[in-house]
């Protein structure tokens, strides 16, 4: 063995292992933590020192060198590393992969951390040019001049400009030659948290919120509490109160939540009280506006931090508090990839950091709950909601009794009349996890499915298309049956087909219809929120989007379309997501003086779901889910790892799934259930058979042990190169 330091390098390549590498032969050794540029196979790669050591599996003389360095101070701290390699044996998914995931794309591409950044000019040349003369000549370039020509400063990002004209760089370099244009670089700028305006001060908190906060404020050291409070109790302003601690302290707050185009309204509240700019970070914003807020909370010069899932890897200079607001939601949890949760990562991350972290919700999920009842957790509960709003009223409609024709009951139509006249604002909610209108044939009952997945094809009426929502597959929609010939007919609510029957029962109101669908173009959910908080639509029709987090004053009825598909799925989730989402919409109505009431249709009012919900509200009906787990074995009194495979072929899907089970069986332990492997339920998608194996175990350390031991199997097993497969460990989609 020789002295020279062998570096252990995470290059982004599917392979569970870190890589040998030497330092370069001139120039300082790189620092763990700095990303350097390796050579691996006949490419080059970014790669980032993970640890140094003196021995390799491999003779010196075998080993390759790093061709540079390319940070020369760690752009990783040995937090941050800890987490990515928390996670990536948590998840058991490759080490590289988790470190592609943490770094914003242009770091992952070996950009700098402070990037100069361009600026596009039009010069004066360019703006006295003849554009009719040129848009002839030149099409694009003409565009070019005219989208600089139109800005007040005469001037673009590169960024805001590859959103609108994707091919600009080649017309760019022929106005350059011709001097109709000019390039600048500058230096990106640093962030300013700094606002003009004055913090707002916030409303004296209540008995309940006190006690909440006092409880929060024990510690600055590692703890995990729960703020279990019903919507509109005042949660966000104990968090409010608890961040203002951590930032008189010098340190940053982190604040997750699940999806912020939905929350702009939390981001303003957080900004205007706290009177500071938060670093944001969430999916949609430029690569260079993610690397500067994540910049920003690297060195700093942010304290707040907000941002969805993907910020639970943010590097923190000064970490004081982590927040997950609406822990139950699960879009905490990544479904492809890198399939982590970002909740239970925030409370890893908190435990190391020795920082609390405060999980919130009106709904709080089973496996948390159980946490509090064992005593991990401590369980901070809000039960009534703050100022003088009062909880909603709610009650069914059964719909074998009034039939909902065109969706809607007359009772309930009546009720909305009720609400309309007296000057409020009504919600028109539809279920829509796994349910859409399709086109169903009179004749032979045919159902109009996807070719490519085991789908049925959801009907868009507006744009006259059916489209598959599992692929993205779209045809025109058509008047006969692709079977029989005979005539078809849309089946099934959808919110377009909603909003058309609401237009002609309810001729004066002003309807709008906030779902995926609608809110597609940029700006477009923000607009919709802003008019429904101002009160300009009477009438509010969507989907899951509608339920989460809005504040509108004027609303005082929810009406749920469409409850039943929760009773008889077949997820074990399935009651615990529809009491969720029942709650969270509910959650929307009468949230300032007027009392709100939620009206359920259901063609099954004599469901016990029902009764628990009505009676009990959420938190009976998560004591007997948790006794039913209790008894059925399932999460969280068992863990669950989900082993997927996709193939072209039914059998390839298989096989790699019987290689693994072949290699379980011989690992015979006690606690360990193995079940499949089996189609799976949808057992096509977008043209790939997919089938998947569980694995159940009382233990942890047990479901670890066997993953860590089948994962490099599965890599070098030549089954595996026919398939895409993935390890989905605490899966929450069973499919
Ligand atoms: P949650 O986050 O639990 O949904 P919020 O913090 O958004 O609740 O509070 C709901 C509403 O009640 C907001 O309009 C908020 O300003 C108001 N509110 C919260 N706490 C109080 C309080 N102590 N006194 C009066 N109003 C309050
Ligand atoms: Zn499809």
């Amino acid at each position: 063995m020789s002295d020279t330091p062998i570096l252990k390098i995470a290059v982004n390549v599917p392979l569970s292992r870190e890589f040998d590498y030497l330092a370069p032969t001139s120039g300082p050794s790189p620092a763990i933590g700095a990303r350097v540029l390796v050579p691996f196979g006949r490419r080059q790669q970014i790669g980032v020192v993970m640890a140094l050591t003196s021995k390799s599996a491999l003779p010196e003389a075998r080993i390759r060198r790093c061709e540079e360095v390319l940070d020369e101070t760690p752009l990783l701290s040995p937090e941050d590393l800890w987490l990515i390699r928390f996670t990536s044996e948590y998840y058991h998914h490759p080490i590289g992969e988790v470190v592609a995931a943490a770094l914003p794309s242009l770091l992952r591409q070996g950009k700098s951390l402070h990037p100069s950044v361009e600026r596009i000019t039009i010069t004066e040349t360019g703006a006295a040019f003849d554009l009719e003369a040129l848009s002839k000549r030149a099409r694009r370039q003409a565009e070019l001049l005219v989208a600089l020509k139109n800005t007040q400063a005469h001037s673009l990002d590169p960024d805001l400009l590859t959103k609108t004209l994707p091919t600009w760089r080649r017309a760019a370099s022929a106005l350059l030659k011709k001097g109709l244009i000019s390039i600048s670089a500058r230096r990106a700028e640093d962030f300013d948290e700094k606002l003009s305006q004055e913090p707002q001060t916030g409303p004296t908190l209540n008995g309940d919120q006190d006690r909440a906060l006092s409880a929060l404020r024990r510690s600055d050291r590692y703890g995990a509490f729960l703020l279990d409070g019903v919507t509109g109790s005042g949660k966000t302003e104990v968090y409010l109160q608890r961040v203002q601690d951590v930032l008189d302290d010098g340190r940053q707050a982190l604040f997750l939540v699940p999806e912020i185009g939905l929350t702009p309204q939390l981001v303003s509240r957080l900004s205007e009280r706290l009177g500071l700019k938060p670093a944001l970070l969430h999916s949609g914003l430029s690569d260079t506006a993610r690397l500067a807020a994540w910049r920003a909370a690297r060195s700093g010069a942010a304290r707040l931090i907000v941002g969805t899932r993907s910020a639970i890897f943010t590097p923190l200079k000064n970490p004081g508090l982590i927040i997950v607001d609406e822990e139950h939601d699960h879009s905490f949890k990544q479904q492809e990839g890198l399939r982590y949760s970002a909740r239970d990562l925030a409370i890893a991350k908190a435990k190391h950091l020795d920082i609390p972290v405060i999980l919130g919700s009106a709904t709080p999920s089973l496996e948390i709950l159980q946490h509090c009842r064992n005593g991990s957790y401590q369980h901070i509960v809000l039960p009534e909601r703050a100022g003088e709003a009062k909880p909603p009223k709610l009650g069914l409609i059964d719909t074998m009794r009034s039939p909902a024709s065109d969706g809607i009951s007359e009772p309930l139509a009546e009720a909305m009349r009720r609400h309309l006249d007296d000057g409020n604002q009504v919600l028109v909610f539809l279920n829509r996890r796994g349910f859409a209108p399709t086109l169903i044939c009179r004749q032979c009952g045919y159902v109009a499915a996807c070719e490519r997945c085991d789908s049925r094809m959801t009907v868009h009426a507006r744009e006259q298309q059916l489209r598959c929502h599992h692929c993205g597959a779209c045809r025109p929609l058509t008047e006969q049956c692709d079977e029989c010939g005979e005539t078809v007919m849309p089946l099934g609510e959808g919110t377009q087909r909603l909003e058309e029957s609401l237009t002609t029962r309810f001729p004066d109101a002003v309807i709008s219809r906030i779902d995926s669908d609608s809110t597609q173009l940029k700006g477009a959910m923000h607009d919709a929120l802003q008019s429904a908080t101002l009160g300009h639509a009477n009438i509010l029709v969507g989907t899951q989007m509608l339920s989460k987090g809005h504040h509108f004053p004027g609303l005082t009825l929810v009406g749920i379309v469409n409850a039943d598909q929760g009773l008889f799925g077949t997820d074990f989730r399935s009651s615990e997501r529809m009491a969720q989402s029942i709650i969270q919409v509910s959650g929307r109505a009468g949230r300032e003086r007027q009392e709100g009431e939620v009206l359920i249709q259901t063609a099954f009012p004599e469901n016990g779901f029902w009764k628990t919900l009505l009676e009990g509200g959420y938190r009976q009906i998560s004591d007997e889910a948790l006794a039913e787990r209790e008894i059925t074995r399932w999460p969280p009194f068992t863990r669950l790892a989900l082993l997927r495979s996709a193939a072209h072929k039914k059998a390839d899907a298989h096989r790699l799934l019987d290689v693994a089970r072949h290699h379980l069986n011989s690992e015979a332990s006690g606690s360990l259930r193995i079940l499949g492997p089996v189609d799976a339920p949808m057992a096509r998608k977008a043209g790939r058979y997919r089938a998947q194996l569980l694995l159940q175990s009382s233990e942890r350390s047990t479901l670890h042990r066997v993953l860590r031991n089948l994962r490099p199997i599965l890599e070098n097993d030549t089954a595996a190169r026919k398939v895409r497969w993935s390890i989905d460990v605490d899966p929450v989609e069973l499919f």
